[in-house]
């Protein structure tokens, strides 16, 4: 009887040692560039060095899409420095290149400025980016800083440590004390540029500009009020001719919209005087954009072999600094739980 408790209990101990099937990992291995439509497209696009060598066209829409042919902005140009070259986003399409050389040429000649802080523009092939901008992914969108360049050249540290200078005053409930009558003549230039359809800038920009501005005014309706945008302007310009698969944003009322529309962004930029408790739910943040969600022309801007593109100035070894330009990786100024709207008016 003994014996016979002795092999049961031997029994079910060996049969506990039957090794139990591996267990699954708590986390999936997140999937390689080769799992194609399924990678996150920033993590695909983010790790392309140059573009592709392929004629240039803009594809898809400016916040989900890629380019072709991206042409790089000279670091240092006639009258324009670019800025956070560790970033490796002075690409666009030829057709921002040229508005952007063209305007700095305008800004240099026709105010005080000696010339532009250009910041981000996209990718060597566009599309999402690992940080930062929800649009800036078909190469047709350019963050302007609004301070002006000075007349001597930075370092490629400096281009990395310098902030940018908000227009704002302290409540957002104006601009304040950096704010000139040389940045109505910017961003004046920059919305009346051939082929410019959008200038982004902050509420209380566009307050002062509706104030401010003297004689033909028609440009103001291209002057956008949007989130942020205190530090640099955002210039958009539409689809350019040769980019079948761009999509356009739709077209503006026209109107300069200084009154109700304007009043209403004022109201939801305005720092409150008690800062509101922070959220008990944080947001959950937004699934990453896979490349099965671009269009089908960006597989194949991917898949292209890189162009050959003139040596421009590297930055390497250069630490990228916190940025206050960069609206994605800074809080909302107002301190507000306001969801920014995903698309840029
Ligand atoms: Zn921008």
């Amino acid at each position: 009887m003994i014996s016979l408790v002795f092999f049961v209990s031997f029994a079910m101990s060996a049969r506990s040692q039957v090794p139990l099937p591996e267990p699954r990992p708590a986390v999936l291995p997140s999937p390689s560039p080769v799992d194609g439509n399924k990678a996150p497209a920033k993590q695909l696009f983010g790790g392309k060095k140059l573009p592709a060598a392929l004629k240039p066209r803009a594809i898809g829409f400016y916040s989900k899409g890629c380019m072709a042919g991206g042409r790089p902005l000279a670091i240092d140009g006639p009258a324009w420095q670019v800025m956070r070259l560790s970033r490796n986003r002075n690409w666009g399409h030829p057709a921002l290149i040229e508005t952007l050389e063209k305007l700095a040429a305008k800004v240099k000649s026709g105010t005080k400025w000696p010339g532009l802080l250009v910041g981000d523009l996209a990718q060597p092939r566009g599309g999402p980016m690992l940080t930062g901008h929800a649009s800036h992914q078909i190469g047709l969108d350019a963050d302007v800083w609004l301070n002006p360049m000075p007349k001597r050249i930075f370092t490629a540290r400096e281009r990395e440590e310098v902030s940018a200078k908000t227009m704002a005053n302290a409540k957002f409930t104006d601009v304040g004390g950096n704010w000139s009558p040389e940045h109505l003549k910017v961003i004046r230039y920059a919305a009346t540029m051939p082929g410019v359809e959008r200038v982004l800038v902050n509420p209380v920009i566009k307050k002062a500009l509706c104030r401010e501005a003297e004689g033909d005014r028609s440009w103001l309706a291209k002057v956008r009020p949007y989130w942020g945008h205190d530090y640099h302007m955002h210039i958009r310009i539409g689809c350019p001719a040769g980019s079948g698969s761009c999509q356009p944003q739709a077209p503006i009322s026209g109107e300069e919209e200084c009154g109700k529309p304007l009043d209403d962004w004022l109201k939801r930029v305005r720092k409150p005087d008690v800062p509101p408790p922070p959220p008990k739910v944080k947001p959950k943040p937004k699934p990453p954009l896979l490349l099965s969600a671009l269009p089908a022309e960006c597989r194949a801007v991917l898949d292209a072999p890189d162009a050959k593109v003139a040596k421009t100035k590297a930055a390497a070894g250069v630490v990228p600094a916190a940025d206050p330009d960069d609206q994605a990786t800074t809080p909302d100024p107002t301190g507000q739980d306001t969801p920014v709207p995903p698309m840029p008016q």
